[in-house]
């Protein structure tokens, strides 16, 4: 048996089996990534699609997915690559090494390309890729961005801020019942990674407002008032700086039972989240 720290869930796993994620496996005792190097996606994206709306507006970034998540959110719109049906992904990948990825990187320059972006399914099930990578990419002087649910332990974050320059984090709601029951996650520990990681790098967060689960102004006004009160934040600025992007929900996936949130709603719910940060910017919309 091998426990793995990564995330919340700290599966304990036998010999040769995999994590809640699908993407960790004991290996002689020792947790590795299943999935190293193994990429499902891979596009030159406008730098607002990760979204990051307030670094490098403008540029392109080379963003990449590989397999795995550790959370369940029914309406994921990236599950053929996050959610493994019967202990297997629907999708073929491609091996793309730390030093190909940073070499399509440099490539892409010519095209305005700024970076690489971990992102798509959850990048932290395999963190060690990013590491590595990101490492390489800014010996050449790329940036490096993370598209993350948060729910990483401090230690996983420790060893990749040295190398991470931009974060968008999801905060999904306010309630513990909504990040356990909806979603099997954790709220506390998501928390906890987001007020580390504003004090560390550059983070725009992301909420997506599920009608009947997160979609009050009394959450809103909850979720926009604990991130004005975070402090310190990277480059000197306040809570109140930091961006927050409301989106519109879609039914899909295992989520077919409601229909997509209201425009109104979403724009109502912006003006709230207004009452306490500057930047607030609506999704999907
Ligand atoms: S990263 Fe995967 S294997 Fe590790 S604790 Fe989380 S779900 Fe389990």
């Amino acid at each position: 048996m091998a426990t793995c720290e990564v995330c919340f869930r700290r599966c304990v796993l036998p010999e040769g089996k995999t994590g809640a994620c699908g993407a960790r496996i004991n290996r002689g005792g020792w947790i590795e990534p299943v999935y190293y190097g193994q990429l499902s996606s891979l596009a030159l994206d406008p730098v607002e699609k990760k979204p990051l709306m307030h670094y490098h507006p403008g540029s392109m970034i080379l963003s990449a997915g590989s397999l795995g998540c550790n959370l369940r959110c029914p309406f994921c719109q990236n599950h053929e690559i996050a959610q493994a049906e019967a202990g297997k992904f629907s999708v073929q990948t491609d091996e793309v090494t730390p030093e190909k990825l940073v070499e399509l990187a440099e490539y892409y320059r010519k095209r305005g390309n700024i970076g690489i972006a971990f992102t798509y399914n959850e990048p932290l099930v395999c963190y060690e890729y990013v590491r590595d990578t990101a490492k390489l990419a800014h010996q050449k002087g790329l940036v490096c961005v993370l598209v993350t649910n948060g729910t990483a332990a401090l230690p996983v974050l420790e060893e990749l801020i040295p190398c991470i320059d931009a974060m968008n984090i999801d905060l999904k709601g306010f309630t513990d019942r909504y990040y356990c029951d909806v979603l099997k996650g954790d709220r506390a520990m998501t928390m906890d990674f987001i007020r580390e990681a504003v004090r560390r790098c550059h983070v725009e967060l992301t909420t997506l407002i599920v009608p009947g689960e997160n979609d009050t102004r009394d959450e809103m006004r909850e979720i926009s008032g604990w991130i004005a009160g975070l402090q310190p934040v990277y480059g000197g600025k306040t809570g109140r700086d930091i961006p927050l992007h409301i989106s519109r929900f879609f039914p899909r996936y295992r989520m077919t039972d409601r229909k997509a949130t209201d425009v109104r709603l979403v724009y109502e719910l912006a003006e709230t989240a207004r009452e306490n940060l500057r930047y607030v910017h609506m999704g999907n919309c």
